[in-house]
């Protein structure tokens, strides 16, 4: 009995001599004279092909080998040898070739010849198949895997907060609504909706974080992370944004942004680290192919400090630049990617962490400073993407939280848990959000958010 294998292990030196039972999806075929077919074969597991040989003495070889083409699925069952090629240690002489389903050539979309991506958007059900989606997903895995080690390692508790939510945790993010009414014909209550007929006898949405549920786990069990979809109605049609993108965001007790960032910090540094170790193929693909500077960008970020800048002196050093920046700088205003770039790629050429933002343009839950007019709230910057992180140190002073919600515009009746965290054994706690998203997209320097995601949902835009 053959060994079955994937093409990664079949490609490694060690597989040679072996009897192994190959699984996978054509990439060429090409016919030599002296009688038998070449194969390049891939399954996924790695990037690289293997070559299969067959020979002319199958019993299938006029009949299907001869016929395959690119998108065909095969089993191969055979023996791995030297390879004389070159860039590959191994290849496979195929004892059968069993043809599971052809690929017409005049219609499959997958042809030799590079497509643009746009053009791979619209066949997102077959472009996994191809060499760079196939390397997003290997290393978006890595780095999922690399997420959760982390915080285990780190000692939290993996938990998992709700996608349906009756609360809007940034006040002003736009939300999806989630309703079973009918749309047609909704229950009135005068002129408005009675959405107390409604599913869950009250307007529900799709979360836009995780982080007021995590907070009620870090408030008890000192260390919580979620790692969970989130939604965003927002209708920015950037190359940074999705509907529906995966954040990662963990919560701390007894901790202040100085440690909340230090974690940030560290986070990073081992998500890249390890991509580096575990993705080597895939990293230096992406190096040839998409942005010759990611892994050394990626190497220098690992042993480098992040800049920590306060948000007052990120608008004088914006404001002496001499850039012309189409949104004005100015104290009080956010920060646009346009400003967050040129810190972060001109300035400081590194990672910056910009910290202590002024109150007006930041949520309502994070810590008044002293001096009234800021909030502990930090941003982390990197180049090409500019913000991959947002947190804060909690605002944990029940009187100034229901101030600050006031303040707002928001009921604090409508957080009356929240609330009680900090009426029963408040603490001093911080945690921030981490887009994953926007992490694979800065690792593999690919330039759209939609690529870096299987199936993006962006307006106007939900097929598969
Ligand atoms: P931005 O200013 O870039 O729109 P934000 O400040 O609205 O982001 P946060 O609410 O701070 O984002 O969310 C935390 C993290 O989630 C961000 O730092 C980013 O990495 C990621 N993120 C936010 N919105 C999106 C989105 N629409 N698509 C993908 N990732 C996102
Ligand atoms: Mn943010």
């Amino acid at each position: 009995m053959p060994e079955r294998m994937s093409i990664g292990q079949a490609r490694r030196a060690e597989a040679l001599g072996r009897q192994v039972l190959l699984q996978g999806w054509v990439r060429t075929r090409r016919d030599s004279k002296a009688g038998f077919s070449f194969l390049e074969l891939n399954d996924g597991s790695c990037l690289g092909n293997i070559q299969v040989i067959a020979p002319a003495e199958l019993d299938n070889y006029e009949s299907e080998i001869k016929h395959l083409t690119a998108g065909a699925s095969v089993s191969i069952e055979g023996v791995v040898k030297e390879s004389p090629g070159k860039g590959q240690a191994t290849e496979v002489e195929a004892a059968r070739v069993v043809v599971h389903g052809t690929a017409d050539p005049e219609n499959y979309p997958l042809q030799k010849k590079r497509h643009s991506f746009e053009f791979l958007r619209t066949i997102a059900h077959l472009r996994p198949r191809t060499n760079t989606f196939g390397a997003i997903a290997r290393v978006r895995n890595c780095v999922c895997n690399s997420i959760h080690q982390f915080f285990q390692e780190e000692g939290f508790l993996y938990i998992h907060t709700p996608v349906i939510t009756a609360s809007d945790c940034e006040g002003a993010g736009e939300m999806f609504q989630v309703t079973t009414l009918d749309l047609a014909d909704p229950p009135k209550d005068g002129p408005r909706v009675d959405f107390s007929q409604d599913f869950f006898d009250r307007p529900a949405y799709l979360t836009v974080s995780g982080q007021l549920e995590a907070e009620i786990f870090a408030c008890g069990l000192s260390k919580a992370y979620t790692f969970g979809p989130t939604f965003r109605a927002e209708n920015s049609n950037t190359a940074r944004h999705l509907a529906e993108f995966w954040m990662v965001e963990p919560e701390m007790a007894f901790c202040n942004l100085e440690d909340d960032m230090a974690l940030a910090e560290r986070l990073l540094k081992r998500i890249f680290a390890d991509v580096l170790e575990k993705c080597p193929e895939d990293m230096d693909f992406f190096n040839q192919r998409i942005d010759k500077t990611t892994i050394e960008t990626l190497r220098h970020i690992v042993d480098s400090q992040f800049v920590r800048l306060p948000y007052t002196e990120a608008v004088e050093i914006l404001s002496a630049s001499g850039e012309s920046f189409e949104f004005p700088v100015a104290w009080g205003n956010d920060l646009q990617s346009e400003h967050e770039r040129f810190l972060t790629e001109k300035h400081f050429r590194c990672p910056v962490i910009v910290h202590d933002y002024p109150r007006t343009i930041k949520p309502f839950y994070m810590r008044v400073n002293d001096d009234g007019r800021t909030v502990r709230a930090m941003d982390v910057l990197v180049p090409k993407v500019g913000e991959i992180i947002g947190g804060s140190q909690r605002e944990e002073r029940l009187d100034v939280l229901r101030e600050r919600m006031l303040e707002q515009e928001l009921n604090p009746d409508d957080y009356w848990w929240y609330l009680e965290l900090r009426k029963y054994g408040t603490v001093p706690h911080a945690g921030f959000g981490l887009g994953l998203e926007r992490v694979v997209q800065f690792i593999t320097g690919m330039a759209n958010i939609r690529d870096v995601i299987p199936f993006p949902r962006t307006p106007g835009s939900a097929e598969f």
